[in-house]
């Protein structure tokens, strides 16, 4: 077992277009290997190669409960070919530790992927942990954030400075962090935001 270092915001990597992987081989089976290790080592659900430094189109996602044998999934050139309906919950990002957002998801996904072997799967998953960590790892095979998709706070601020964004100059994020949130704050104090029913999670 190889444990992988994870790349916090603000990595350029985070910010890349992830390259489709066409070559099926030992080094993309070792790839999840440690990608599912890391993961479970920082209690993720979900992880996707750019937050292991690596612009590769790759993720997994384990949704399995703490009791339960793990059923990791490895998902490889992964496309979402159809979405249906809305849902709005809790995010967490292993790329933010400890920063935690509602966003706004699709409620049902398809996604056609590859598996391993390289052969061609579909998976659907409909109002449910799965879709949102699809969905969120998706987002970061395309250089996209959860902080932009927010639609309030949960939790933030102060454990930012505690342990998140340690490669970066703290007050200057902190800065750039409070200009982007103005708009979204403000609607926050119209809108009640809505406590977490279970502990959250992080992708
Ligand atoms: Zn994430």
């Amino acid at each position: 077992m190889s444990l992988l270092k994870v790349r916090y915001y603000p990595d350029s990597v985070l910010k890349a277009k992830a390259k489709k992987i066409s070559i099926f081989d030992s080094s993309v089976r070792k790839l999840a290997q440690d990608m599912l290790d890391t993961m479970y080592e920082n209690d993720g659900v979900g992880l996707a190669a750019p937050q292991v430094g690596v612009s590769k189109r790759l993720m997994v996602i384990d949704v399995s409960g703490e009791d339960e044998t793990p059923r990791p999934i490895v998902f490889i050139n992964p496309e979402i070919v159809e979405r249906d309906g809305e849902m709005t919950g809790q995010e967490g990002c292993l790329s933010f530790p400890d920063v935690f957002f509602e966003v706004k998801r699709a409620s049902k996904v398809v996604v056609k992927f590859q598996n391993l072997k390289g052969l061609t799967l579909k998976l659907t998953a409909d109002g449910n942990l799965l879709s949102r960590a699809i969905q969120h790892e998706i987002d970061h095979l395309d250089g996209e954030l959860f902080i932009d998709k927010a639609v309030s706070t949960i939790k933030a601020d102060l454990e930012m400075t505690k342990h998140g964004f340690r490669e970066g100059n703290v007050e200057e994020l902190e800065a750039e962090w409070k200009e982007e949130q103005t708009e979204k704050e403000e609607q926050l104090k119209t809108t009640a935001v809505p406590q977490p029913a279970t502990e959250p999670v992080a992708f």
